[in-house]
C-alpha cells in the first residue's frame, strides 16, 4: 500500500459527513459509505449481473486558497452547497459521502456503464464549475475527479478504492478534470502517487534546478529579462517538467517552501553569473511564484530576507503570479505585494487572459506588468481577431503604465505580426527554448560562445 493510499483509508475510517439523495448532510459517519460498497462486491462477486456500480473521488481546486481568504464558517457553508449540489445530480440509489476538507466520494450504482457514469460525473464537474457567492465575493470554483468501477472477479472494495484514488491522484497531476481508470491499480498511477513522497524527499535533498528562457526586445534583439523555469531531477524517473508537479506540491502545501528554496538558488545562480560575467549584473531576473503564498504570506519574513542578499538586490527580480487565486478587494494579498515591491521587487500577471476577471485585478493590485497569454498569439499570424485582442491589451498596459511580454511565439509568422504591432518583449520557442544556466551568459556582450540567431526581418 503507497503512503497516499494509507492516509486514504485512515481518513475513511474517522470521515466526516455523508449525505445521501434526500439532502441529508452530516450525522452519518463515512464508515457507511464503506460498508455499502462492501455490500455492493458481496452481491456482485455472488451475481456479476446483479448491477453495474462504480466509485467516484473528487476535490474542488483552489480550495485552500479559499478557505485561507473567507475562514472555516465560509467555507463550510461553501461545503455544504458543493455536497448539495452533487447531490442534486444523484439518483436515490447512489451515496455521497465527504471526508477531509473538500474531498468527496461517490458510490454509483444508479448507471449501467461505465460511459453512463462517467457522464453523470462530468455534469457534476459541469455544476461545480462556476461562481459561489461567498460574503461579498463571488468565487470562481471548480472540481477535479478520479472514477474506477469494479474490473472483475478480483475487485474488491479496497481495489475499487483504490483504482478511484489513482484516477483522481492522476486527475490532480495532470489538471484534467476528469480520469477514468482503465487499468487498474497501472503502474502509472502508483508512480504519480509516490511523486506526492517523492516531492517532501526532493525539497530535503534540493534535486531541483533551473532553466532560464530569455525575454527579447525584438527591435535590439537584445535580452529584456530571463525568466527562471524550475526542474526536478528525480533519481528515477529523470528530469520531470513543473507542469507535472507543481500543481501537487500547490495541493499539498509544500509548494512554499519549493518557491522559498527557488529563491535562495536564484540568488546563488546569480552571484556565480555576476562574479564571471560583469554585462550580466543588472539583467532583471523573473521567478514564478505561486498564488498559494496568498493571501496569508505565511513566509513573507522568509522571502523578505532571502531578497536582501546583494545578487538578488542587483537584479531587478520580477515575480511572476498567476491571477488564479486573486479575489477581488482582498486588502491582505494586495498589502502583502506591495510590501514586496517596496523590497525592490516587480510584481508581474503571468498568463494574462486565460483565466477570469483579469481587467478587475490590475486596478485592485499593484502589478507591473502583464504577460499576455501564449492563448492570443496561436493566431495571431492569420486571424485579425486575435491581433484586434492583443492590441487592445497593449494599449491597455500602455495607458496603466505598466509593460508587457506576449508569451508562446513558436513561428516566424507570430513574430513578425507582433515586431510589427509594436510590441517590445517576446518570449517563445521560436526566439529561445528554456536553456541550461551555463548557456545564458552566452546571450550577453562579450562573453565569448555560440550567439542565437536572433530573427530580424518583418
Ligand atoms: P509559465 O509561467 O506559463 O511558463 C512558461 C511555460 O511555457 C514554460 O514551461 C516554458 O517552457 C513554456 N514555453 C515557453 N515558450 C513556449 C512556446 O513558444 N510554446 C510553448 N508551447 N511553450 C512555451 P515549463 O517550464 O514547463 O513551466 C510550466 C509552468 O510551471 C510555468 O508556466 C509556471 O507556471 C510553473 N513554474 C515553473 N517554474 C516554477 C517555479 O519555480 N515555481 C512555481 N511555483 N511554478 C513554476
Ligand atoms: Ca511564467
Amino acid at each position: 500500500m503507497w503512503p497516499a493510499f494509507r492516509e486514504l483509508m485512515d481518513q475513511f475510517n474517522e470521515a466526516v459527513v455523508v449525505s445521501d439523495k434526500n439532502h441529508r448532510i452530516g450525522g452519518h459517519n463515512t464508515a457507511r459509505f464503506r460498508r455499502a460498497l462492501e455490500r455492493q462486491v458481496r452481491k456482485w462477486a455472488d451475481d456479476p449481473n446483479s448491477g453495474f456500480f462504480a466509485v467516484s473521488f473528487l476535490d474542488l481546486v483552489r480550495f485552500r486558497a479559499i478557505n485561507d481568504s473567507f475562514g472555516y464558517a465560509a467555507s463550510d457553508r461553501l461545503l455544504a452547497e458543493v455536497a448539495s449540489l452533487i447531490s442534486d445530480s444523484l439518483d436515490s440509489t447512489d451515496m455521497l459521502a465527504r471526508f477531509g476538507a473538500d474531498h468527496y466520494a461517490i458510490l454509483i450504482r444508479s448507471r449501467q456503464n461505465s460511459d453512463q457514469a462517467e457522464a453523470l460525473v462530468r455534469k457534476i464537474l459541469r455544476n461545480l464549475d462556476r461562481e459561489f457567492q461567498l460574503g461579498d465575493c463571488r468565487v470562481k470554483l471548480s472540481a477535479r475527479a478520479g472514477l474506477a468501477a469494479a474490473q472483475g472477479m478480483e475487485s474488491s472494495s479496497d481495489s475499487i478504492l483504490r483504482d478511484a484514488d489513482g484516477a483522481h491522484q492522476q486527475a490532480r497531476l495532470t489538471r484534467e478534470s476528469l480520469v477514468v481508470s482503465h487499468h487498474p491499480q497501472s503502474k502509472k498511477s502508483i508512480v504519480q502517487a509516490s511523486l506526492e513522497f517523492d516531492l517532501a524527499n526532493a525539497l530535503e535533498k534540493d534535486e531541483f534546478f533551473f532553466e532560464f528562457q530569455p525575454v527579447f526586445n525584438p527591435a535590439t534583439g537584445r535580452v529584456r529579462f530571463l525568466e527562471a523555469l524550475l526542474r526536478w531531477c528525480h533519481p528515477r524517473l529523470g528530469i520531470i517538467s513543473p507542469v507535472a508537479f507543481i500543481s501537487l506540491a500547490e495541493d499539498s502545501g509544500l509548494v512554499l517552501k519549493l518557491d522559498m528554496q527557488g529563491l535562495g538558488r536564484l540568488g546563488r545562480q546569480l552571484d556565480q553569473w555576476h562574479a564571471q560575467y560583469p554585462s550580466m549584473v543588472g539583467v532583471p531576473v523573473s521567478i514564478n511564484i505561486s498564488g498559494r503564498h496568498f493571501p496569508n504570506f505565511v513566509m513573507e519574513k522568509q522571502f523578505h530576507s532571502l531578497l536582501r542578499q546583494p545578487s538578488l538586490q542587483r537584479s531587478r527580480i520580477i515575480f511572476e503570479i498567476t491571477e488564479s487565486v486573486f479575489v477581488e478587494g482582498n486588502r491582505k494579498t494586495s498589502q502583502g505585494l506591495q510590501r514586496l515591491r517596496n523590497a525592490g521587487v516587480q510584481i508581474w500577471l503571468d498568463d494574462f487572459g486565460e483565466g477570469f476577471s483579469s481587467f478587475r485585478y490590475l486596478t485592485h493590485f499593484p502589478i507591473d506588468g502583464i504577460k499576455i497569454a501564449s492563448c492570443f498569439t496561436r493566431h495571431c499570424a492569420e486571424q485579425a481577431k486575435s491581433r484586434v485582442v492583443l492590441s487592445s491589451l497593449q494599449s491597455l498596459a500602455r495607458g496603466l503604465g505598466i509593460e508587457a511580454v506576449v508569451e508562446g511565439v513558436e513561428t516566424c509568422e507570430q513574430f513578425n505580426a507582433l515586431r510589427t504591432m509594436g510590441f517590445d518583449a517576446l518570449q517563445g520557442y521560436y526566439l529561445a527554448r528554456p536553456m541550461p544556466a551555463a548557456d545564458i551568459p552566452t546571450l550577453f556582450d562579450g562573453v565569448p560562445g555560440p550567439r542565437l540567431a536572433m530573427p530580424r526581418s518583418a
